[in-house]
């Protein structure tokens, strides 16, 4: 959906489409680099993440494996409830698997950091993180992300998979949401 639909619902478009799509080819380029010769499973957090994946994994000039989990953290609201639950869990077994994590934002890192020790405990060779977004926020926990698109100020994003109440995640570009839609 292009901005002009919904233009008094956006602040500020705080990432391009343009932008966007430059970066997911540039990280693509070092995944390809790091993962030379070696497995890679790609697990894309549901629903957030499915435009990354979608544009991330057709960069990739290689073969790769997908899998999907869905993972609460929030409620309808814009602030993290600091619960994190599996509300759908992977398709396969990752025992050996060189595991890539694909997020659309690291906020408080709850969900990684959660998100990281579980595939780790289920026996993943290596398991690393590649968000589009990160909050200065995240500097406080210990989650430590290979590959970041974008350092972004501390608001309420959305598009690119990002939602309000589940609506905007099919905006091209990443925005801040109009504050009077939620305060
Ligand atoms: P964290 O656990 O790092 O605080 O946040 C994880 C999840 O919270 C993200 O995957 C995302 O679903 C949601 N989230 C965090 N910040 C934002 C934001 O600015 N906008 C939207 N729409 N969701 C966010």
């Amino acid at each position: 959906m292009e901005l002009s639909k919904i233009s008094g619902d956006i602040e500020k478009v705080v990432v391009t489409e343009e932008q966007i799509q430059k970066r997911l080819k540039e990280l693509a380029a070092q995944v390809e680099k790091d993962y030379e010769g070696r497995d890679l499973l790609l697990i894309g957090v549901l629903k957030g993440a499915v435009m990354a994946m979608a544009d991330f994994s057709r960069h990739l000039q290689r073969h790769i494996d997908m899998d999907w989990m869905a993972v609460s953290s929030y409620g309808a609201g814009t602030q993290s409830s600091g619960v994190v639950r599996i509300l759908k869990d992977l398709d396969k077994d990752i025992l050996n698997r060189e595991v890539l994590i694909i997020e659309d934002i690291l906020d408080t890192g709850l969900t990684l950091s959660w998100l990281t020790e579980n595939l780790t405990s289920r026996g993943a060779k290596s398991v690393n993180i590649l968000t589009v977004l990160r909050k200065p926020d995240a500097a406080k926990v210990s989650v430590n992300p290979k590959y970041v698109g974008f350092d972004i100020p501390s608001e309420f994003v959305v598009g690119y998979g990002l939602d309000f109440n589940e609506k905007y995640r099919n905006l091209p570009f990443i925005g801040v949401l109009a504050k009077h839609l939620y305060s």
